[in-house]
């Protein structure tokens, strides 16, 4: 399992790099551009190929790219839509030039519009971001259960692979804070093994791309996005051991988003703690069988 910190990119790409050595990450997980403005960052091909050569002679075995949070590809506002997709685009360009895993998006919000609208328009924009990029993958986060939000379960995810036409570039990526809030359990070896077996028989494990790691500071199914440090959260040493342990979730990228101990993103101690469950998951494991 390749676990590692979203890190940032200020003063350059190749500078995630850098920061991902620090925390001492398998992957990193960055933003293409501030998430909180439209305009893109542009990056050059000698960006591409600084970024490329710092990630190969690093530790760092994958980058992943998260997609913008203003971006809403089920919104009814034509201007917000158009954005959204070219916002899009970009991203998996970005993705293409770094060599990225995949492009990690929220689907969109529906906002209060009728459900079967929102998720065909949010496809429609998924589909034509698709079109105009080729390489990298683009897979569609799991919600917190939030009402609005699309994809706040397996089905709904699978719903919207269905409808943007099943493309082999649509994947998804797994948060287990958004699970266990959207009311999925995970606190036990049991209960992950069940989780896993609907997602594959709802979505395909082939699609699970990511993984996002973080705890979460409320209980299961309160629909709330609210990331804690790992273990301090509801999910638990216990359940934070056995998702992290899950073996069908060998060798993906499991990436933390967690405010860290200063409330400066996940540092070296958090990914080290993150070492350790998944060691004391699998000890549990070997205990049981
Ligand atoms: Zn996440
Ligand atoms: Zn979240």
């Amino acid at each position: 399992m390749l676990i590692g910190a979203h890190v940032s990119t200020a003063g350059g790409l190749a500078n995630a790099v850098e920061r991902g050595i620090e925390t001492e990450s398998d992957a990193i997980q960055i933003f293409n551009q501030s998430p909180r403005a439209w305009r893109p960052t542009r990056y050059t091909g000698d960006d591409f190929a600084a970024f490329r050569e710092a990630l190969d002679s690093s530790r760092v075995e994958a980058a992943m790219i998260h997609a913008v949070y203003l971006i809403n590809c089920a919104s009814k506002q034509q201007e917000i839509r158009s954005k959204s997709i070219a916002s899009l685009i970009h991203a998996l360009r970005v993705g293409d030039g770094m060599g990225a895993e995949g492009v990690v998006l929220h689907a969109g919000s529906r906002k209060g519009e009728p459900q079967g609208p929102s998720m065909k328009r949010a496809a429609q924009a998924i589909s034509e971001g698709l079109a105009e990029s080729e390489g990298c993958p683009l897979l569609l986060e799991n919600t917190a259960g939030t009402q609005g939000p699309l994809g706040r379960d397996f089905a709904e995810l699978a719903e919207l692979i269905e409808l943007a036409g099943g493309d082999e570039r649509l994947g998804v990526c797994v948060d287990c804070c958004h699970l266990f809030a959207s009311g999925y359990d995970i606190r036990s070896i049991e209960a992950v093994a069940a989780v896993v077996d609907q997602l594959d028989s709802e979505i395909g494990l082939e699609r699970l791309h990511c993984l996002h790691v973080n705890d979460s500071k409320v209980g299961l199914g309160a629909n709330r996005d609210l990331h804690a440090n790992l273990p301090d959260g509801e999910i638990g040493r216990e359940g934070l051991g056995a998702f992290l342990s899950e073996p069908r979730f060998e060798g993906l990228p499991a990436l933390l988003e967690v405010p860290g101990p200063e409330g400066k993103g996940p540092g070296a101690a958090q990914i080290r703690l993150a070492r350790e469950l998944l060691e004391s998951g699998r000890a549990e494991r070997a205990r049981a069988s």
